[in-house]
């Protein structure tokens, strides 16, 4: 019963991001590139996506992201709800954060945070411990 309703989960997922192609191409490109947009994906998908935008994101500037060869650029930052690895706590990862990440400490725009932020402070409390 589960098993059968993920696979109806992926095919519509299928289904959807096709759909959404097909309408990225019959977008009108009108909103202007950044500089440095990634040649492998057309005006009119960049324009689509933008529209979608939410109101109270944030947008990626992508020439301060580090290289990398992903075809899904990260559009905008968004406050993501994920929980935390060691103590199992819901955390907001917030678009701030995902800001200065990937934009000032350069991380690659692959990772996100796995650990809340009382855990991370922990953690880098007994890095410093062990250090000294
Ligand atoms: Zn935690």
């Amino acid at each position: 019963m589960k098993a059968r309703r993920k696979s109806k989960a992926s095919i519509k997922t299928t289904f959807d991001r096709k759909e959404a192609r097909a309408r990225a191409d019959r977008v009108k490109p009108d909103i202007p590139l950044p500089a440095d947009w990634p040649q492998y994906t057309t005006h009119e998908y960049y324009t689509w996506m933008m529209r979608g935008m939410p109101q109270d994101a944030i947008v990626a500037n992508w020439s301060q992201h580090s290289p990398h060869n992903s075809h899904s650029p990260i559009f905008w930052y968004q406050d993501k709800l994920l929980s935390c690895r060691d103590c199992g706590a819901e955390f907001v990862f917030t678009k701030n954060e995902q800001r200065v990440w990937y934009e000032e400490y350069k991380l690659p725009i692959q990772v996100k945070a796995v650990c809340c932020t009382i855990c991370r402070r922990r953690q880098r409390k007994e890095k410093e411990a062990a250090k000294g």
